[in-house]
């Protein structure tokens, strides 16, 4: 069984009961209220509202920590009403409610070393580092330094902030502001003007300016994010705070994502390999699929997958223009995914079109994930952008061969096939056009027939790969250290 959703079932039983606490409380303090009369029911009504103006943080929502010591890491999770009524989605509501969540969130999140006794280790400031991911925890860092530090408190408490994404930045109209909770002189850190939406607020700009450090998830992606095209809109705050900047590429759970224990692979006809039983074990996990979605099973025909979410970044619309190009050769393709309604619709019609040769599954499935990781020769990514992905790295744990648009993470991670060296890992193409796909792949699928050996060895280097987590973490920590020592 799963400890974390273990936890996480025995933290909503406990929660039913503190919900009930709450209620009570509030029936309390709306008998107090309702008994209020004259100067003291104006005084608590307004004096918090000056403090605040005064740069005072008031807390005015019941927020609940709750702890878990999981694989030697406290997770701290937060629970207000402002969470509830969410339908397992962060993103339900409208714009406001969305930004009333992360708000809340950050300003919980920062209080946590003071509030939620990890394990009774004795932190010590200047052991404290916040890291923050995308525009959804910018604010923490912000808060850090309007609450604590501009007090002159957890002066040496760092903040990193991590750029997964940036294509969604918080963006909304300067009045957002008043949401915020923030002394008035903050507001210029979140003002920026861009063609696309004039003077707006921008949590990620603010964000930006104030963390101590910035963590981009490939190297690539960091040199994008400082162009026009790459920085939507925020290149030039980007370019301002090079210095704080450091791409580290995410690891994988090789825990999860290993051939050698993948729980998906033991069952209806799939089997567990290795580097040593890597040919065998391919071939069995290959005919499984293949049974699985009932496609000719072939040992000798390349089978081509695709994973992902299906919109324009994933390119999935480059690989329908190359599907005529595609079907022309003796290969079958799996595509998994689920999106745009007019991508699943595109998907459910190729197969249709092509039943022989295509299938395409929407759904999100993790289990065909697995499979189709493990049973497919090759994996085709051909995103427009992708500041790290992941399905490359799975692949190649996995022995199977990337063929990828050279952008992000992917031209970090995927070295280009060399023949003259037999060096390499896949292969990659410049512009994320379908010609060009073509081409790679073309090369790819040559290189599959004509040269065995060759691809044996682009599949044994990508096995070899250290893509875990450890690897990763010694940066971060490098980059913690730096962040401690700036001043
Ligand atoms: P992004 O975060 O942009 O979606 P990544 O490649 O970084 O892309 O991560 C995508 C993750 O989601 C991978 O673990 C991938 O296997 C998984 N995934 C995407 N689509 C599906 C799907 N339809 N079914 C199962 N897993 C999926």
């Amino acid at each position: 069984e799963d400890p974390l959703q273990a936890t996480i079932e025995k933290s909503k039983k406990v929660l039913a009961t503190q919900r009930e606490l709450l209620q009570q409380i509030a029936e309390r303090r709306k008998l107090l209220s309702s008994i209020q009369s004259g100067g003291l029911g104006d005084v608590a009504g307004a004096l918090p509202k000056a403090l605040a103006r005064r740069g005072h943080r008031v807390m005015d929502m019941e927020v609940a920590y709750f702890q878990a010591y999981i694989d030697g890491v406290d997770f701290v999770f937060i629970e207000s009403a402002v969470f509830r009524h969410m339908e397992n989605n962060i993103y339900t509501g409208k714009r406001e409610d969305i930004l009333k969540r992360m708000v809340l969130f950050c300003k919980a999140a920062v209080d946590v070393p003071w509030l939620v006794p990890c394990g009774g280790a004795c932190y010590g400031d200047g052991n404290l580092a916040f890291i923050a991911n995308d525009w959804h925890t910018a604010l923490l860092p912000v808060y850090l330094k309007a609450y604590y530090r501009d007090n002159g408190l957890m002066i040496y408490t760092r903040s990193i902030l991590v750029i997964h994404n940036i294509a969604h930045q918080g963006r909304g109209p300067v009045a957002d502001f008043s949401f915020v909770d923030l002394p008035g002189h903050y507001l210029d850190l979140f003002k920026l003007y861009d063609p696309i939406g004039g003077e707006h607020f921008n949590i990620f700009a603010a964000g930006l300016k104030t963390a101590d450090r910035v963590v981009t998830v490939s190297h690539g992606y960091s040199r994008e994010l400082k162009t026009v095209e790459g920085g939507w809109g925020l290149h030039g705050i980007i370019n301002e705070n090079d210095w704080k900047f450091r791409g580290i590429v995410n690891g994988i759970d090789t825990k999860e994502w290993n051939p050698q224990h993948d729980a998906f692979l033991k069952s209806d006809g799939y089997t567990n390999y290795s580097l040593e039983t890597l040919k065998t074990g391919k071939a069995q996990c290959k005919a499984a699929l293949q049974k699985e979605l009932g496609l000719p099973i072939r040992e000798d025909v390349p089978v081509i997958g695709f994973i992902g979410r299906l919109d324009h970044q994933k390119g999935v619309d480059l690989i329908a223009e190359a599907i005529p190009w595609m079907m022309g050769q003796d290969v079958q393709l799996v595509m998994l995914g689920s999106g745009r309604p007019d991508l699943e619709e595109m998907l459910r019609a190729f197969e249709h079109q092509h039943r022989d040769k295509v299938r395409g599954w929407v759904g999100f499935s993790v289990q065909t994930a697995h499979r189709i990781t493990a049973g497919a020769d090759i994996l085709l990514m051909p995103s427009r952008f992708e500041p790290c992905g992941l399905n490359q790295l799975y692949a190649m744990n996995y022995g199977t061969v990337p063929v990828v648009h050279a952008v992000g993470g992917l031209r970090d991670t995927v070295h280009p096939f060399n023949p003259y060296e037999e060096s390499g890992l896949g292969w990659t193409f410049d512009s994320a056009e379908v010609g060009e796909l073509i081409h790679a792949l073309g090369n790819c699928l040559y290189t599959y027939r004509e040269y065995k050996q060759s691809w044996e060895g682009i599949q044994t280097r990508g096995m070899m790969q250290d893509l875990s987590w450890d690897h990763a973490a010694q940066n971060y920590e490098e980059v913690l250290v730096a962040a401690k020592y700036q001043w």
